[in-house]
């Protein structure tokens, strides 16, 4: 391995290439790079795996990042939007593509009309709203960052829900 000298390059990022072109495991650290395919916001994780023969407990294999050449294993950042990973997102965009082609053709086959993909979070919010499940739930299973969001599906089935509410006390009042 030559070892350079790099004091006059300014750029630590240009450093840091020029180091890991130098690396004598460059090949590997190329592979890494190939196998992420462009993606823009690689994450670096390091640890170790180790698989066993449950019956004997002999070591069948062992991995650690220590062993790659930046002491990381990359993986892709599997971001959807845009803005973040250009690569990543159009993996997204075909997976989105063929899910919702499946579904049209599932509806079609079914005799429903069409809806959104997206419609069916509506739905299941509005339907556990019905059966009265707290809105604190419905945005942890929906996976909403804030609890606004929930609400605004809460905003849609709460005159319903009311009637609903109204009709139960009328019926209390008929019957004591
Ligand atoms: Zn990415």
């Amino acid at each position: 391995m030559v070892t350079l000298d790099l004091h006059h390059v300014a750029s630590p990022a240009v450093r840091d290439l020029l180091h890991l072109v130098n690396h004598p495991d460059f090949d590997r650290a190329q592979q890494q790079i190939e196998h992420l395919g462009g993606c823009t916001e690689p994450v670096r994780l390091t640890g170790r795996t180790t698989t066993l023969d449950t019956t004997t407990g002999e070591v069948l294999r062992s991995y650690t990042t220590s062993d790659e050449p930046t002491g990381n294993l990359l993986t892709t950042c599997g971001n959807r939007r845009a803005s973040r990973c250009p690569a990543c997102s159009r993996l997204y965009a075909a997976d989105t593509y063929h899910l919702i082609r499946t579904f049209t053709t599932i509806l079609r086959r079914a005799g429903l009309r069409r809806i959104r993909f997206h419609d069916l979070r509506h739905s299941t919010a509005t339907l556990l709203l019905e059966q009265g499940v707290e809105l604190v739930v419905i945005k942890e299973l929906l996976g909403h960052a804030h609890i606004g969001v929930t609400a605004t599906v809460y905003a849609h089935v709460r005159l319903r829900l009311q009637r609903d509410a109204i009709d139960s006390l009328g019926r209390a009042l008929d019957h004591p």
